[in-house]
């Protein structure tokens, strides 16, 4: 996931984007942390999602994806209801490609040992947004290419021979969608021939919601399109203690965007308690995006502990921690 196997170079711009809700909340934490460590982080913020088409009419300003393409890194928060215009769009501008979403718990006593990561086609699919009002109601069209199938799918196996992984599980539903996932299905088996030390083997997106349920130590790499990538994170983030545990990485041949799995979570923003977590994390995925390995697992490493020692945490880890005060305990052990 290194940013074209660039040496770390210890002084980069980020893009910052905090967005709605509790987006504005987890982002600050994040930087509490990115600020303790020895490296020197040019942040410029970035305006984008509900509040801001509320100020400036529009929900993605054309300055931001500007600030966002020419950064070393984006930070992003969380938007509301205009994420499709933001979020998305984003992704599509910065061409990133993929979105990892690793599924791992941090509590193992209380939710078992999962780890499995959830690569995520990122461009395609019905995010595609080509929807259209008929007579009878509404189309949406989905969109899958051989291309992009197959870049993914590569991605994939190459995720997993690089972290040591011994299989990729495809997910889709190629029994009724024969022609498009059919295609992401074959596109799957095809790459696969290129990696015979690497287990592979494809379920149905239902079966699959199941067997995460009933069997979620045996994924390791699931490899699938965009809708269902989303939908199973969440599950995934189920497994694990919730939306605050997820985060999450898009990365393309030129940017990396890194943001928490949840949204904007109306219902406790503003009151200081959403779990920083999910951001800290991802912002762990880009410090190792930008080659700063050893700070990512450092900081990862503290933030575990912290969840397991539980006495600074978030009420929905079982604590009374305030999301800043969970950020700060961790900043002060850096
Ligand atoms: P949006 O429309 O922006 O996606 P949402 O409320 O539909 O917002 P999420 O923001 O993903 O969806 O959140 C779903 C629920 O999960 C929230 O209502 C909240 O209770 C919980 N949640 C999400 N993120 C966190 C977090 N970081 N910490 C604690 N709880 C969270």
């Amino acid at each position: 996931m290194n940013k074209k196997n660039k040496k770390a170079k210890r002084m980069y711009n980020i893009a910052v984007i905090p967005g709605d809700g509790i987006g504005q909340e987890v982002v600050k934490a994040a930087v509490t942390i990115l600020d303790k460590l020895p490296i020197d982080f040019n942040y410029t913020y970035a305006k984008a999602g509900d509040e801001c088409k509320e100020e400036t009419g529009v929900p993605l300003p054309d300055e931001t994806i500007e600030l966002a393409k020419n950064s070393d890194a984006v930070l992003f928060g969380a938007a509301g209801e205009t994420a499709a215009d933001v979020i998305v769009r984003l992704r599509r501008e910065l061409n990133t490609f993929v979105n990892l979403r690793p599924v791992k718990s941090l509590q193992p006593d209380k939710y078992g040992n999962i780890d499995f990561m959830i690569v995520r086609e990122n461009t395609e699919d019905l995010y595609i947004g080509d929807e259209e009002e008929t007579p009878e109601g509404a189309i949406a069209r989905k969109k899958i290419t051989k291309f992009a199938s197959e870049r993914i799918a590569k991605y994939a196996f190459k995720y997993a021979e690089d972290t040591g992984r011994k299989k990729v599980t495809a997910v889709h539903k190629a029994n009724v969608l024969k022609l498009s996932d059919g295609l992401f299905k074959k596109s799957f088996y095809k790459i696969a021939e290129q990696y015979p030390d690497i287990e592979s083997n494809d379920f149905y997106v239902d079966a699959t919601a199941m067997y995460l349920i009933t069997n979620p130590l045996d994924f390791e790499v699931i490899v699938t399109t965009n809708l269902y990538g989303d939908i199973l994170s969440d599950e995934g983030a189920g497994l694990v203690g919730g939306l605050g545990m997820i985060p999450s990485a898009n990365i393309g041949d030129d940017n990396g965007l890194f943001e928490p799995v949840h949204g904007s979570a109306p219902d406790i923003a503003g009151q200081g308690i959403a779990n920083p977590a999910a951001t800290i994390l991802s912002a762990c995925m880009m410090l190792d995006y930008l080659g700063e390995s050893q700070y990512a697992r450092k900081v990862e490493e503290i933030l575990i502990d912290v969840i397991q020692e539980g006495s600074h945490v978030t009420p929905d880890l079982g604590g009374d921690s305030s999301t800043q005060e969970m950020a700060e305990y961790i900043a002060s052990k850096l």
